[in-house]
């Protein structure tokens, strides 16, 4: 370091000013000089530089008188002697009034350099260390130790964020939290919610037993009342005491691994031998490194469960029968199972990420994952695949963000049983008809045949009624069987408002007869749709039936029609009984009625079971909105009829 002030006293012009200049200045160290010893005594007095460079021998006042004069006034300065003669005694008495170096005539410029360096250097030493206080060499020892105990909590988080498995996450923690605290051991119990024990999961001990063998009851331990508070527990120089984990300690501290606040359990070290005790700011770091930890073993944990997750998803994907396909919003294949790529012939991994509509041709799963987009969230529809042989019940959801999933299930054996059970029943329901037949003729000849009596007459019509139920119920499920098996699948495009005309028509002396009002609003210019005119005929009748039928007399009856978007929608809406919330989703099914319908009004209960038939032959949706005692709206949608599609 230079820019020291040196005050150099020397009688010799000619090296004064050789040493002033071309060595110490040119040093680049701010120099005074006096001639001799007495105006450098006063120099030296009233200024106070850094350094005196005195020479031994000048007339008047000798280079060492000066610095006993100096002593004397109580003045202490570096100083450094010059002299041309080198004797013992000089030396000796130099040293005893304390000359800081002594330099004999003739001497190298650097070596007087090197000593002046020297000297001013261990003059700073020896003023830091005299004039700063112990405490602030302490305090600064001690935030020595801080930073190299915040550089272990710093390695900790690094070394515990780079791994994801939970037991080096747990070792690497009671390491830390032995290096932090300087104690002899760590230990770290996590918490079993299904027992209600902490486990002994890491210990720097080798002798203490991890894993699930040590159990400690958080009712009944320190380790758990930690937990139970979620506060420190700090015990010191205690006379060897064992506790809990089986070990013998003299200082101990627990503090609990905290989750947004939840404990999920305890970090302790401890001091088995010595007891030197816990500093706050230590047992602070320690709660520090407990919350870093806490976080640690969290993410570790539920890396844990999100791999073992994945690995039973992965399991159940690879395993079901069911076939699956995932796309995303931009339709590219994210997942496709093993029983789907078995199914559409698809080539595994290699499908995915590319286009579905590019790696298939099959038409039915195309127009799934199209027409989804523009229908609404979930769809339902079956596929046929393997030439006809199979059949699959698809089923497609959107899911936001992600995309469309389509989970298809083969219903094979499902749709032959129904075949099955749609031909017994369509064969007994026809043979049925002979008898009843016969029942309604003969009981016509019998009131031919003479005059009955009045409770003749009134059985008879008994007879005559119930016929005619289980005629309508023959009717009704014949219907329902030809059009679940298909059979009028002949399409034509449709005007709707005529049909809906037609069918109001021909309930008109019911409603009529119940006095209702009918209110029928067709807007004029209406898309058509693809259909079966007779078929939507009968839809619009069976709903008309059912508003007429379960409102009481005096009632309001509106059927409307409008075109939504691509659709037609259809509106039935009664001032009727209405339906509990607990019967609208069984209500399609067939033969469930409501018990309110069951105990008042005549009915087969297969009414929408066909209306439902037909609209989903028509690829349309059907819902009912209604609340008991104000009425019900039955709403269909049936897609409209593009020419140009
Ligand atoms: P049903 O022959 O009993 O009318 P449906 O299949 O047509 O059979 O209807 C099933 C059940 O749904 C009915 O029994 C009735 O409980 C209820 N339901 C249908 N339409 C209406 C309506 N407009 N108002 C109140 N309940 C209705």
């Amino acid at each position: 370091m230079a820019g020291e002030r040196i005050l150099l006293v020397e009688d010799a012009i000619e090296v004064r000013r050789f040493l002033a200049e071309s060595v110490l200045a040119s040093a680049g160290y701010d120099v005074l000089t006096a001639a001799n010893g007495e105006e450098g005594f006063t120099l030296a007095r009233d200024l106070r530089p850094d350094l005196v460079i005195a020479d031994y021998l000048m007339t008047g006042m000798t280079g060492l008188e000066m610095l006993a004069a100096l002593r004397e006034a109580g003045i202490a300065l570096p100083f450094i002697l010059i002299t041309a003669e080198g004797s013992e005694a000089l030396a000796v008495e130099a040293l005893r009034l304390g000359v800081n170096d002594y330099l004999i005539k003739p001497f190298d410029p650097d070596d007087l350099l090197a000593a002046v360096a020297r000297v001013l250097r261990e003059h700073w030493t020896r003023q830091i260390t005299e004039h700063i206080p112990a405490q602030l060499l302490a305090a600064n020892r001690q935030l020595e130790q801080r930073l190299r105990d915040l550089d272990t909590l710093v390695q900790f988080g690094q070394r515990v964020t780079s791994t994801l498995d939970l037991q080096p996450v747990l070792d690497h923690v009671v390491q830390a939290a032995t290096a932090i605290t300087r104690a002899e051991s760590g230990i770290l119990l996590l918490a079993d919610e299904a027992t209600g024990e902490l486990v002994l999961c890491a210990a720097t001990e080798p002798q203490l037993e991890t894993g699930n063998t040590r159990r400690i009851l958080v009712s009944d331990s320190a380790a758990g009342e930690v937990m139970r508070r979620g506060t420190p527990l700090v015990l010191t120089d205690v006379h060897a005491r064992e506790i809990d984990t089986d070990f013998f300690f003299r200082d101990l501290a627990y503090v609990p691994l905290l989750f947004h606040s939840r404990p999920i359990g305890v970090l302790g070290v401890a001091n088995q031998t010595a007891s030197t005790g816990f500093e706050p700011a230590t047992l602070q770091l320690l709660s520090v490194l407990a919350d870093f930890a806490a976080i640690a073993i969290t993410n570790a944990r539920l890396h844990e469960a999100t791999v073992h997750e994945r690995d039973t998803l992965d399991t159940v994907l690879r395993d079901t029968e069911d076939a699956i396909i995932l796309v995303d919003l931009q339709g590219h294949v994210l997942l496709c199972n093993p029983a789907a790529c078995r199914t559409f012939g698809l080539a595994g991994e290699a499908v995915i990420g590319q286009s579905l509509q590019a790696v298939t041709d099959h038409e039915g799963l195309r127009e799934l994952f199209l027409k989804e987009a523009r229908t609404g969230r979930l769809r339902t529809t079956e596929l046929v695949v393997d030439d006809g042989a199979r059949t699959l019940n698809a089923h497609l959801t959107f899911v936001d963000g992600v995309g469309k999933i389509a989970v298809m299930q083969d219903i094979t054996h499902l749709k032959e049983l129904d075949r099955i059970k749609s031909e017994f029943v369509t064969t007994v329901s026809h043979d049925l008809r002979s008898p009843l037949t016969a029942i309604l003729g003969y009981l016509e000849l019998l009131r031919r045949a003479g005059s009955l009596n009045s409770s003749q007459e009134d059985f008879a019509r008994r007879i005559i009624n119930s016929v005619q139920s289980i005629t309508t119920l023959i009717t009704d499920l014949l219907e329902l069987g030809k059009i679940e098996a298909g059979f009028d699948q002949d399409r034509e495009v449709v005007v709707l408002p005529p049909i809906v005309e037609s069918a109001v028509e021909e309930r008109q002396h019911e409603w009529e007869a119940k006095q209702h009002t009918m209110e029928v609003e067709l807007p004029a210019a209406l898309p058509p749709v693809l259909g079966h005119p007779l078929r939507l005929r009968q839809l619009v009748s069976n709903l008309l039936e059912n508003a007429i039928k379960y409102t009481p007399d005096g009632g309001r009856v509106r059927v409307t029609l409008e075109a939504n978007g691509d659709f037609l929608v259809l509106r039935v809406a009664d001032t009727g009984i209405g339906i509990p919330q607990k019967d609208q989703p069984y209500i399609f099914d067939k033969f469930y009625r409501t018990d309110q319908a069951i105990d008042h009004y005549r009915g087969t209960g297969l009414g929408l079971s066909i209306v439902k038939s037909i609209v989903e032959q028509h690829h349309g949706r059907i819902w009912v909105d209604s609340e008991p005692g104000k009425g019900s709206t039955f709403t269909v949608m049936l897609p409209a009829y593009d020419s140009d599609r």
